[in-house]
């Protein structure tokens, strides 16, 4: 269905091109739209970077894109309409979470999780085999599936590859992901062997499960930090044909080097003229280093669960908005900031909602956060497209710095 891997028939060097899709309304398209093909473009390239163009049923979609988390059908503190002003273009909800409750079916009852949850632009799910793996209480797993506790009720719960399958077209995200094992870092090679036969014989079985034309299903390569299991995952995965790949089983435990040396090797095996999702990352440190090995796509819940926690991103660092200095400070959260919080807010009022524990801090801290990941990632779209990404370091330094903020003081 798709070409070799790494011939690349994307149709490069449109230099003239004028893309749109940054200042556009992510519902400007017409409908109804042909959806069997999810379009995507790449229309530049700096090295391995890519800059590209993902059409879906819902809009289309710059990247490299940054996708807010909204785990139960909210991105935690901000409206829809808020989040749209924060830029977002695309986000991302948790299959495992909206399985457990509401249940998918009183979601599609509802008109779909797009209706439900009040967003009408381009939206992916999980397939919950993170969540599974990583939050629950194990009970059994086979090569037919996984059956656990749920973290809601404790009870007994089965999920195998078509169960996820039709969860997730039920939910009717645009963008939607097989079932996966994910196993922590670190594990032994056995077990992340293991891992990768269950998740290609899986995608194969979500792949036959799909009957949703509206919606693209994106494969997931595991292999932990075995460059060899990595590159044996993704060559299956593309054998057996996917509209997208994601890397998942990163950002487990393992340090930014050790994420960086899996990366590349990875990419490599992959379509260039398919889109390519880093799960669960990052740090805008961990997102321009996996966009410099040719990730287009990123979700990350860190702009949310930091503004909750009073941490403000910011181009040179983090903020704690607890802080006596911020007492009497005037200032915006960042200087130069168009998002509302810096337009409207100062610093020291947000220290004051954070220490009377209002309501309004940690939603003001994620509106400024989720807009500074999308200000960050547009630049990195805009410096690829002048071939000097590397430059991007000066502007943001924070992209150099190590770690997610949580250990400063
Ligand atoms: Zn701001």
């Amino acid at each position: 269905m798709y070409p070799d891997v790494n011939r690349d028939t994307s149709g490069l060097t449109h230099a003239t091109r004028i893309l749109s899709c940054d200042e556009a309304l992510v519902t400007d398209l017409p409908r109804p739209y042909h959806p069997a093909m999810f379009p995507f473009e790449v229309t530049h390239r700096d090295g391995p970077a890519r800059r590209g163009k993902l059409t879906t049923p819902h809009g289309c979609v710059d990247t490299p894109v940054f996708m807010p988390v909204g785990t139960c059908a909210t991105v935690k503190g901000v409206t829809p309409d808020q989040l749209r002003a924060t830029q977002a273009q695309m986000i991302l909800a948790n299959t495992y979470h909206l399985h457990l409750r509401p249940g998918p079916q009183v979601i599609a009852d509802l008109g779909g999780l797009h209706q439900f949850m009040g967003w009408d632009g381009p939206m992916l799910t999980d397939s919950g085999g993170f969540q599974v793996f990583s939050l629950t209480q194990l009970n059994k797993v086979t090569d037919e599936g996984v059956s656990f506790r749920s973290t809601i009720d404790g009870a007994t719960v089965w999920l195998d590859a078509p169960t996820v399958i039709d969860i997730q077209n039920k939910l009717g995200a645009d963008v939607i992901m097989v079932f996966d094992e994910c196993p922590p870092l670190p594990s032994d090679r056995a077990t992340l062997e293991r891992a990768v036969d269950r998740s290609i014989r899986w995608a194969g079985q979500c792949k036959e499960a799909h009957h949703r034309d509206d919606q693209a299903l994106f494969a997931i390569v595991q292999g932990g930090l075995e460059i060899d299991l990595r590159q044996r995952c993704a060559a299956a995965l593309v054998d057996i044909g996917f509209e997208g790949y994601a890397i998942g089983g990163l950002s487990v435990g393992e340090t930014h080097e050790q994420m960086v040396a899996t990366l590349s090797p990875t990419t490599k095996c992959l379509p260039q003229d398919r889109p390519r999702y880093l799960m669960g990352v990052g740090t805008p440190k961990d997102m321009l280093a996996a966009v410099q090995a040719g990730v287009d796509m990123f979700d990350c819940t860190l702009p949310t669960r930091n503004g909750r926690n009073s941490q403000a991103f910011t181009a040179t660092g983090y903020l704690k908005m607890r802080n006596e200095q911020y007492r009497t400070d005037d200032g915006p959260l960042e200087v130069g900031c168009a998002c509302y919080t810096c337009q409207h807010f100062s610093r020291a009022y947000i220290r004051h909602m954070f220490n009377a524990g209002e309501m309004l801090g940690p939603t003001l801290t994620s509106i400024h956060n989720l807009s500074f990941f999308q200000r960050f990632m547009r630049r990195v779209r805009e410096l690829i497209v002048e071939n000097s990404l590397a430059r991007i370091v000066e502007e943001f330094p924070i992209a150099a710095n190590s770690g997610d903020g949580q250990e400063e003081s």
